[in-house]
């Protein structure tokens, strides 16, 4: 039986999604160590239904108000005392619960910024994988970590890889001494090879068949425009506290190094693993012991080979608009997601083609003032400008094109 006293509790934000999905496994297979608190979902009624009857959390959030009543009558009389929350509200009040010590922070895109500031806000030890809060917001959120005690492990894969690497006691937002460079891998997704003249006729379908890893569809559309990588750059300056000249984006199509650390006497260190997101999230809800994920151990021989390749800035513009929203500063990355957002949106929705999606950024950079970006209204102004902005734009194309 689950000792409930000595367990962690832990609130999952965007448990219905891939992130989500993974971090319950894992968590499933350590019932003494765990208890699930709260999980929450946008609008998915059904999959946090059977969250809820398999993890029995005292909380289930629902982003969507109408949906938070479909889940309270779904719920009745399925001897469930599961409190039903909804809204923005209800996911800020579980990521600060008292009997919380764990966010695992997995929402997708802006709508997870203000839970995730709450969990540092509050202290807790928090899981990041919901990386466009860190982008939007780098300053803010690691002036809350720092005051307020929480402890910041990050969960993309190559962050958690670089974290690996970094020297024992490494604390998140710190300056690692001895590191002269670091190495962020990407696998260059599905159109590492195609043609360029082919580019602006792929369908989202093809865009999200990403050939490694299976994820949202938000962040595969990411990964195979580079913007993925782009806004890796800029949460990596924040989370290792460096400037982006000291951050090398490596292609490596196998996706088995997740990252290196090259420290100054020439050593260069590296994590490796299957592409599993299990091992990243269990690194982080096990830190600082290392427990079981459910991941198989890599196979070397299996795979027989690892490239390595600089990326092309004329195939994946966005990395570049990464590196230049990063070296303006201020609220640029703030524009750079927001507008990031509605293009990958639009391109999801088939109003608007691959080829697009850096074009449409890049006016909105070039249209926005980049102000300082150290409190949540200047953040949250920045980001609702941009998104109207490129909405407009958006707009403008779609008639032009029409007549
Ligand atoms: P996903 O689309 O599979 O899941 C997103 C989750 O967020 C779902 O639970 C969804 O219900 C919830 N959500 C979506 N919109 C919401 C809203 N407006 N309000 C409240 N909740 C909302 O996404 P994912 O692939 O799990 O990615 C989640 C985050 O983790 C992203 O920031 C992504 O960049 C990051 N990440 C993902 C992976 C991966 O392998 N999937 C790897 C590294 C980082
Ligand atoms: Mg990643």
């Amino acid at each position: 039986m689950p000792n409930d006293s000595a367990a962690m509790g832990i609130t999952v934000l965007g448990s219905t999604g891939s992130i989500g999905v993974s971090t319950l496994d894992v968590v499933a297979r350590h019932p003494e160590r765990f208890r699930v608190v709260a999980l929450t979902a946008h609008r998915d009624v059904e999959g946090l239904f059977r969250q809820c009857l398999q993890h029995r959390p005292d909380y289930a959030v629902m982003a969507d108000a109408d949906a938070a009543q479909q889940l309270r009558d779904r719920l009745r009389g399925h001897d469930s005392d599961v409190e039903v929350l909804a809204g923005m509200e209800g996911l800020v009040r579980v990521a600060g619960l008292s009997e919380v010590d764990t966010v695992m922070a997995a929402i997708v895109g802006a709508a997870g910024l203000l839970p995730s500031l709450e969990a540092a806000r509050c202290g807790k030890r928090v899981l990041l994988a919901n990386k466009e809060a860190l982008v939007m917001s780098g300053a803010l959120f690691m002036e809350q970590v720092r005051n307020c005690g929480a402890v910041l492990l990050p969960i993309d894969s190559e962050h958690n890889a670089i974290f690996q690497c970094m020297p024992g006691g490494f604390v998140s937002g710190q300056t690692a001494r001895a590191v002269r460079r670091i190495l962020l891998t990407a696998s260059g997704g599905p159109f590492r090879t195609t043609p360029l003249e082919q580019l602006a006729r792929v369908t989202p379908e093809q865009a999200c068949a990403h050939p490694n890893w299976d994820m949202g569809r938000k962040i595969s559309v990411d990964s195979a425009t580079m913007m993925n990588k782009g806004l890796e750059v800029i949460e990596a300056c924040w989370l290792f506290d460096t400037d982006a000249s000291r951050i090398e984006v490596v292609l490596h199509p196998q996706s088995v190094i997740h990252s290196m650390v090259d420290y100054v006497d020439g050593s260069v260190l590296a994590q490796l693993g299957n592409p599993d997101m299990r091992t990243p999230i269990a690194y982080g809800l096990g830190w600082p012991e290392r427990i079981d994920s459910g991941v198989t151990s890599l196979d070397l021989l299996a795979i027989g080979r690892l490239d390595f390749e600089s990326p092309d800035l004329d195939r994946f513009p966005c990395l570049r608009l990464a590196y230049e929203a990063w070296e303006a500063g201020g609220t640029a990355s703030t524009v750079l997601n927001a507008a990031n957002e509605v293009a990958v949106q639009a391109f999801l929705e088939g109003t608007l083609p691959f080829t697009g999606i850096p074009r449409l950024i890049e006016d909105c950079l070039g249209r926005c003032v980049s102000t300082a970006a150290t409190d949540l209204d200047g953040i949250l102004a920045a980001d609702a400008t941009a998104r109207a902005l490129a909405r407009e734009r958006l707009a403008g194309t779609a008639r032009s094109l029409a007549g």
